[in-house]
């Protein structure tokens, strides 16, 4: 009797069962190789996943729409085709190797609040794709702002902590002075309490 092979998803190979391990979609994998790219894929489309309901969550926040479960379908492939924008991804890459994921994407939208808001107050939008489209034209043109003016704000940001960890040092050094001085006054006055037993 021959022994039973199974096609490994990853390769497209059969192998043995022994060489393999089966995974929890039931199917046979090749171990090290095949397995490792298949964790490390499924591990990429989790964040991926959860990446774009964050991004949707803040989309759902800013329009201020009733919720994620009726927010439009039809939007999602606006934001795929920016997820895998070749002009863009070009553009950007060379200065940050990730490309463009839909946390950046969630991150300008941040940064774009403003606008947004100024949008929706003062812009006549005949239903809510209308409104959406519109204000991810704007996120779009001002995603390379963002990536200049985040990096300036992560910069000050740092600055700010550093001169915040400063002064508590400082503030730290001050108490160990005063505690020094304290303890020179307590031992001051023991000194005179005992030159005073000579009087
Ligand atoms: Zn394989």
């Amino acid at each position: 009797m021959t022994e039973r092979l199974f096609k490994c998803p990853i390769c497209s190979q059969y192998g043995k069962k022994e060489n393999m391990i089966r995974e929890e979609d039931k199917r046979y994998y090749h171990l090290e190789y095949c397995h490792t790219k298949w964790k490390r894929d499924r591990a990429f489309k989790l964040k991926e996943r959860e990446e774009m309901d964050s991004l949707v969550s803040t989309i759902v926040r800013l329009h201020k729409l009733q919720s994620v479960a009726t927010f439009p379908r039809t939007f999602y492939p606006f934001i795929q085709e920016l997820r895998n924008d070749s002009v863009l991804f070009g553009k950007i890459e060379r200065r940050y190797k990730e490309g463009l994921t839909y946390k950046t994407i969630e991150d300008t939208y941040l940064y774009c609040a403003d606008k947004i808001e100024w949008a929706k107050g003062n812009k006549e939008f005949k239903n809510v794709m209308s409104e959406l489209r519109y204000c991810f034209a704007i996120v779009k043109n001002n995603i390379e702002n963002y990536f200049r003016d985040g990096k300036k704000l992560s910069k000050q940001k740092a600055e700010t902590e550093l001169l915040t960890s400063h002064v508590e040092s400082m503030r730290d050094v001050n108490q160990v002075i005063i505690a020094a001085q304290n303890k020179a006054v307590q031992n001051n006055k023991e000194k005179i309490d005992i030159t005073s037993l000579f009087d």
